[in-house]
C-alpha cells in the first residue's frame, strides 16, 4: 500500500515515520526540504512536488498548518490522484473546507488529531473522523498505526467540528485553571496544594493532572503553541457562526488567547493563558 504524505512538520514527521515502520511505502513532500530528507533517512521516499508525491499513491495524507495550505494543495491532489485514491486530511482546519474537499469528486476523510507531538511519536493519537463509513473502514488499518482512539463521528466536516469542540473546551479549562491560580495566590493560599485538591475532586481534569505543576512553576515551553490555539479558536467561532449558534464563553476564551498572542506569547505553550490573567491583575 503506497501513501503520499504532505506536510512533515512536528506532527507529520513522526506520523510518517510510524507508517514506514509499519511497512507502508511512504513518499513525502514538504515545502521545507530538510523535512523530506529526514523522511528518507527514516526509510521513506522523497517527492519534489505534491503532484509527484500523489502520482500512483493509494492514499494521500495531509498534515498542514491551516485551511489555506489545504486549499492550496487539494486541487493538485484531485487532478493528479488515481480514480481510487483516498484523501485523508489530518490537519486542523475549518469544517467547511473539509466539506468543500468532499465536493471535489474525490474520496475523502477529515481526520484531525489530538494528543500532541508525544501522541504522534508514540502512535497514540486520538483521531476524530468525518466522511463516508466505507472510506473510514478502508482507512482504519492505517489510522490504527498513528492513533489509539479512533472514532467515526459523522459525515464530512464532522471530524473538524469535534476537534473545534475539543479546542474550545481545552482553552476554557486553561483559562479557568489560570484564574484559580491567581485567586489562590492573591489570597495567600499555596496554589500547588490547592490545585492538588481540585485535581482529585469534581473539578479534576486531564489538564489539571498534567499541567498544574508546570503552570504554578510558570514553565511555558511548548507543547501546543498559543499561535496554533489562536487559529483553532478562530475555527471554533467560524464553525459556530456557520451552525447559527452563540457560544459566549468560547468568544471570551478566544479573546484571552488573542491577548496572549498580542502580548508576544504566541510561541509559548497554551497554558501561558496564565500570563494574560496575571497581567489583568498586575
Ligand atoms: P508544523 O508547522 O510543524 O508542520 C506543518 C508542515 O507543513 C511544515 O513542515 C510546513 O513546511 C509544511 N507545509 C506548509 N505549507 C505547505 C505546502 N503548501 N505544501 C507542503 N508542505 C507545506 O505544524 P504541526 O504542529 O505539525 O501541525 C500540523 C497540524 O496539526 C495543524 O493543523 C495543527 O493545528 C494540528 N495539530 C498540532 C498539534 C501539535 O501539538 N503540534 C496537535 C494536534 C493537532
Amino acid at each position: 500500500m503506497s501513501i503520499a504524505f504532505i506536510g512533515l512538520g512536528i506532527m507529520g514527521s513522526p506520523m510518517a515515520a510510524n507508517l514506514v515502520n509499519a511497512g507502508y511505502d511512504v513518499t513525502g513532500y514538504d515545502v521545507t526540504q530538510d523535512r523530506v530528507d529526514r523522511l528518507v533517512d527514516q526509510g521513506g521516499h522523497a517527492a519534489r512536488s505534491v503532484a509527484e508525491a500523489v502520482k500512483g499513491a493509494d492514499t494521500v495524507i495531509t498534515m498542514l498548518p491551516d485551511s489555506p495550505q489545504v486549499e492550496q494543495v487539494a486541487p493538485t491532489i484531485v487532478d493528479h490522484g488515481g480514480p481510487d485514491l483516498l484523501y485523508i486530511d489530518m490537519s486542523t482546519i475549518r469544517p467547511d473546507t473539509s466539506r468543500w474537499i468532499a465536493g471535489q469528486g474525490i474520496r475523502s476523510l477529515d481526520a484531525p488529531v489530538s494528543g500532541g507531538e508525544k501522541g504522534a511519536v508514540d502512535g497514540t493519537l486520538s483521531i476524530m473522523v468525518g466522511g463516508d463509513p466505507q472510506d473510514f473502514e478502508r482507512a482504519l488499518p492505517l489510522l490504527k498505526v498513528v492513533g489509539k482512539t479512533i472514532v467515526h463521528v459523522g459525515p464530512s466536516g464532522a471530524g473538524q467540528t469535534v476537534k473545534a469542540a475539543n479546542q474550545l473546551v481545552v482553552g476554557g479549562i486553561y483559562g479557568l485553571v489560570a484564574e484559580a491560580i491567581v485567586l489562590l495566590e492573591a489570597s495567600g493560599v499555596d496554589p500547588g496544594k490547592g490545585l492538588d485538591v481540585l485535581a482529585g475532586g469534581l473539578a479534576g481534569s486531564r489538564i489539571l493532572e498534567l499541567k498544574r505543576r508546570s503552570m504554578v512553576a510558570r514553565e511555558f515551553a511548548p507543547g501546543f503553541r498559543i499561535d496554533l490555539h489562536h487559529k483553532d479558536m478562530g475555527i471554533a467561532l467560524a464553525a459556530a457562526r456557520e451552525a447559527g449558534v452563540a457560544l459566549p464563553l468560547t468568544g471570551q476564551v478566544a479573546q484571552l488567547v488573542a491577548a496572549a498572542r498580542a502580548q508576544g506569547h504566541g510561541a509559548l505553550d497554551h497554558s501561558a493563558l496564565l500570563k494574560v490573567i496575571e497581567r489583568l491583575n498586575a
